[in-house]
């Protein structure tokens, strides 16, 4: 497959943007070549510089759970567009939008509108500070929160993927009010918790997808809710990925496990720049101008991102909608581990959990950021290579999911699976 125009976009990029990406895992680093520049995309499918075309298993890094471009989230962006796109102002769509998800996660009694995710954890973290008068926050090795500074260490995602273990930039003073510990282990959990004072928050993925897909081990997050309460900690779910990609009602539907905050971003802007924290309205009412925890936004709650987000969600809640993604995400994964235990017995473990889902080229069991990190990730990368040379386009990292979205039919899961054989043939040099 030819890339000249990415490989000369790429090298143009890189005289004007450092690493020429905006976001580091998009660089490829990782899988050792060069990005792809995507031109267009459209259902299950990315174009290319080039013309080429790739069944996409990245949705990007998750809110594409529609597909690209779907005619009911791209009208509601056209009609919204006639009307203006940022008046930093309230709206009637921030209401609609808000309406929304109150009612799909019955925890949300008030929601705040961000423009990432990043922005969602961030307030969400200042907010259970406010609320308790405590400093230290909790979380998890191997899960990723965004980039804001308290939670650069033993962060998931493009960190593990770039082998460092926080992050230069981020004072020592900042990071000590961080305690990171192993995710799925209760023993550690309930010691730390017991033992460390002055802690205003655990915040956690309710099922991690940044080192990787990792589902909780029965009993943890149950744990995690039941200490939390009995010791005044803020509970937080950090739900960018799990949040309506699980079920309508996300990971705390999903598992029956009720947060006092949630973070949202991803899906629910429809491919526009949108993240959210809310929760119990106790909680909501210290934040600005109700209470003295600030937080605020020029782009916040932006028209344009409300009628995607909206469109999007309305999407989602028609009936069937996440069993039938259930049902074809467990199909696919099937056919995955069957071809693994065909070609590469013992050597990978595929983890998924709903339409999220990583092939782990490792033994396993994958349970922690540590089980995690023994994958051998110069086969992934070959196998990347492999897969994007065929028309298939996945993360371009070991450490990260495949989502499954609405757009891929049978068809498209079928030939991905043709691919991956052709692919892990190659890996065993057949
Ligand atoms: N939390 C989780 C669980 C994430 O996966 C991400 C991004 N991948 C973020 C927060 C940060 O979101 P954003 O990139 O929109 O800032």
């Amino acid at each position: 497959m030819k890339i000249e125009k990415s490989k000369e976009l790429f090298a143009k990029a890189c005289q004007h943007i450092p690493g020429g990406v905006n976001s580091p895992v998009r660089a490829c680093k990782a899988v050792g070549c060069e990005p792809l520049f995507i031109e267009r995309a459209a259902g299950a499918r990315v174009y290319d510089a080039d013309g080429n075309e790739y069944i996409d298993f990245v949705c990007s890094w998750g809110p594409m759970i529609l597909g690209h471009n779907h005619p009911a989230v791209v009208a509601a962006i056209r009609e919204a567009l006639d009307y203006g796109t940022s008046f930093g102002a309230p709206t009637s769509k921030e209401i609609a939008l808000a309406e929304l998800v109150t009612a799909a996660l019955p925890s949300v009694e008030k929601v705040r509108f961000v423009s990432s995710g990043t922005e969602a954890t961030m307030s969400a973290v200042r907010l259970a500070r406010g609320y308790t008068g405590r400093n230290k926050v909790v979380k998890f090795d191997g899960c990723f929160h965004g980039h804001a500074d308290s939670f650069l260490i033993k962060a998931g995602s493009g960190v593990i993927t770039l082998g460092i273990p926080g992050s230069p930039g981020v004072p020592e003073d900042i990071v000590k009010n961080t305690i990171s510990i192993p995710y799925n282990n209760p023993e550690i959990l309930e010691k730390t918790l017991r033992e460390k004072g002055d802690i205003a928050c655990v915040i956690v993925e309710p099922a991690a997808g940044n080192m990787g897909v990792v589902p909780p081990v029965p009993g943890f997050l149950e744990a995690l809710r039941s200490l939390t309460s009995e010791l005044g900690i803020v509970l937080i779910f950090d739900e960018v990925i799990t949040g309506f990609r699980l079920a309508l009602g996300g990971a705390q539907q999903y598992y029956g496990v009720t947060p006092d905050l949630t973070c949202l971003g991803k899906i629910i802007g429809g491919g526009l720049p949108v993240g959210a924290y809310g929760g119990k309205k106790e909680i909501m009412d210290h934040i600005a101008p109700d209470g003295p925890v600030y937080q605020a936004g020029t782009l916040s709650g932006n028209p344009l991102a409300m009628a995607a987000g909206a469109a999007t969600l309305r999407e989602l809640a028609r009936p069937g909608f996440y069993q039938e993604l259930e049902e074809k995400s467990a199909r696919f994964a099937a056919g995955l581990t069957e071809l693994a235990q065909r070609h590469l017995p013992g050597a990978t473990t595929l983890n998924r959990v709903g339409s999220m889902m990583t092939a782990f080229f490792n033994p396993g069991p994958v349970t922690d950021n540590d089980s995690a990190g023994k994958s051998d990730t110069a086969r992934y990368a070959a196998h990347y290579r492999n897969m994007r040379e065929q028309g298939i386009w996945l993360a371009p990292a070991q450490f990260e999911a495949a989502f499954i979205s609405a757009a891929q039919s049978e068809a498209d899961l079928e030939l991905a699976l043709e691919k991956t054989e052709w692919s892990f043939k190659k890996l065993v040099g057949r």
